[in-house]
């Protein structure tokens, strides 16, 4: 980090401003996430940034379905970074921009490799988190439909985890963004899902084929009469509204076991699999 960078930024906070505050906490914060974000800006191409695996299990018969892609950064100083802190840096600084289609287009050519080299593969969908910024640039479709192109994935197999706040505010135009990938076959899937205010009247304006309860119900279902009573609220709204209910965060097998009882159709979670570097997940498939 320059001292060039942290005197500009003081200049942006004293004109918008009009005053110079001082606040060593703040300093610092502004100061870690602008290192943050230079130290990002190369990650990708230093080879710091790769993709883990967690697997995706139907519920009913314990069959693998699919692979959520997770993304890790490992700094050669800093360490392993966690994906909440510099997912947000790259969406805040627009590094997602480029960071989001190198993804997408890693994740399906992961998928597709294994599909073609290991039989308990075939049909195994991978789902991609796509944050709310990336959703909203212009080209997304056409990512989308590069990078299936690209790496030979179907368009069934392609999963895409949105949170609520992604699709908050513009239903109209991401509602055709979304209807027009969902015509291709690609699967939209709401992350996170009862966290927000208003999911259930989202559902009826955004197209969505699934929907990943959100692991703080899955969390405390079994101690919380509410958190079990909304969790089976779900499932039972989303089998009649036809999408699927997936159950993310999955600790144990008491919660695995009620889940099941419920209908809930997919589950992921450390009792079933924890996210896997693709040589280790090759080594779970076979
Ligand atoms: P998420 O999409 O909700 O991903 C699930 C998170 O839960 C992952 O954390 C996963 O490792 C963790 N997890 C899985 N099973 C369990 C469990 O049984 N118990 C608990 N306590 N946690 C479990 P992770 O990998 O740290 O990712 C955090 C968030 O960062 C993700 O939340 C997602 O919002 C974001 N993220 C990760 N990779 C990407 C990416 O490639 N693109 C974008 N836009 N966001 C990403
Ligand atoms: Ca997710
Ligand atoms: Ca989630
Ligand atoms: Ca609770």
């Amino acid at each position: 980090l320059k001292n060039g960078d942290i005197a500009m930024y003081q200049a942006k906070l004293d004109g918008k401003h009009g005053y110079r505050f001082y606040s060593l906490a703040m300093d610092q914060a502004v100061e870690r996430r602008m290192h943050l974000e230079h130290e990002l800006r190369g990650a990708w191409a230093r080879g710091e940034l790769d993709l883990v695996y967690q697997p995706v299990f139907r519920m009913e018969d314990n069959r693998l379905t699919g692979v959520e892609a997770l993304l890790r950064w490992q700094h050669p100083v800093l360490g392993a970074v966690a994906p909440s802190v510099f997912i947000d840096v790259a969406e805040q600084s627009g590094l997602i921009d480029t960071i989001g289609p190198l993804v997408l287009e890693a994740a399906c050519r992961q998928a597709r490799a294994w599909q073609q080299a290991l039989p308990a593969a075939a049909g195994l969908f991978v789902s991609v988190n796509v944050s709310p910024r990336q959703l909203r640039s212009a080209g997304f479709a056409d990512e989308v439909r590069r990078a299936l192109a690209a790496t030979g994935l179907d368009a069934r197999q392609l999963h895409i985890e949105l949170t609520e706040t992604a699709v908050i505010g513009d239903e109209l135009r991401v509602g055709e963004l979304l209807g027009g990938l969902r015509a291709l076959g690609v699967k939209i899937w709401l992350d996170d899902f009862g966290t927000g205010f208003s999911g259930l009247s989202h559902l009826r304006r955004v197209p969505v084929d699934g929907v990943k309860i959100d692991r703080s119900f899955i969390a405390d279902m079994l101690r919380d009469p509410d958190d079990l009573a909304l969790t089976s609220a779900i499932i039972s709204m989303g089998h009649s509204i036809g999408i699927t209910v997936v159950a993310e965060g999955v600790e144990t097998e008491g919660q695995f076991d009620i889940l099941r009882e419920r209908g809930c159709d997919l589950g992921q979670g450390y009792w079933l699999g924890h996210p896997l570097a693709p040589r280790a997940f090759e080594d779970l498939l076979r």
